[in-house]
């Protein structure tokens, strides 16, 4: 069986809805065809921005995402609203074949909100996400994932200078502050997992 497909299956088994889509384009039409009239929050997401989300999103729903905040509020303010919206939107850092979800975050703003709060969480994923196995996705995060996002918000870390590997350090700019893994779907929301098959985010 495809890997993909087998992956579809796992997720289900641990009691996620499952989308698929073919590519980018028809994964952000389903979302933004699915949300009206809430509160939307968004985690820090390559994937989302490469989604067009907060800009479908925010025509018919209001929307907070610290990567666009209002110009009344501070990127905290923005991250603790997303937190207390109905909805929210992240993508995720690495996943195993077996369905276990990981990510690293700063703040912790993004582990949480996916862990806690939101009834509705819609994880959006990537084909690049998928590793074969739980050490292989924390193997990602590690060495793929928070090295190129460090690079992407110009941190002072070894990793932000070529976004090639961890190196371990003790930076006070470090971003590998808060590491969740998602062994089986949280209990108290509801999680729409979106499969995407092209690469997208880190
Ligand atoms: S621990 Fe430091 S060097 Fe390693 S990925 Fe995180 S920020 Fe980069």
């Amino acid at each position: 069986m495809d890997d993909w497909k087998l992956l579809e299956e796992n997720l289900r088994g641990k009691g996620y809805t499952v989308e698929t889509f073919p590519d980018r384009c028809a994964a952000a039409e389903w979302i933004e065809n699915q949300i009206g009239g809430r509160t939307v929050g968004i985690g820090g997401s390559v994937t989302v921005r490469e989604l067009g989300l907060f800009e479908k999103l925010s025509k018919h729903n209001t929307v907070y995402w610290h990567e666009e905040p209002p110009e009344n509020m501070t990127a905290m303010e923005t991250r603790q609203a997303a937190s207390r919206a109905d909805i929210y939107i992240a993508s995720v850092n690495g996943i195993s074949l077996q369905g276990e979800i990981v990510n690293m975050d700063y703040t912790g703003n993004r582990v949480s909100a996916i862990s806690f709060g939101p009834r509705e969480v819609y994880l959006i994923i990537g084909r690049n996400k998928l590793a074969p196995d739980l050490p292989a996705a924390l193997d990602r995060v590690k060495n793929v994932a928070s090295p190129l996002n460090a690079k992407r918000l110009n941190r002072k870390t070894p990793c932000a200078v070529r976004g090639d590997r961890c190196y371990h350090c003790k930076s006070p700019e470090k971003i590998c502050r808060n590491l969740s893994i998602l062994l089986e779907r949280p209990a108290g929301a509801e999680y729409h997992i979106i499969l995407i098959d092209e690469d997208l985010g880190y």
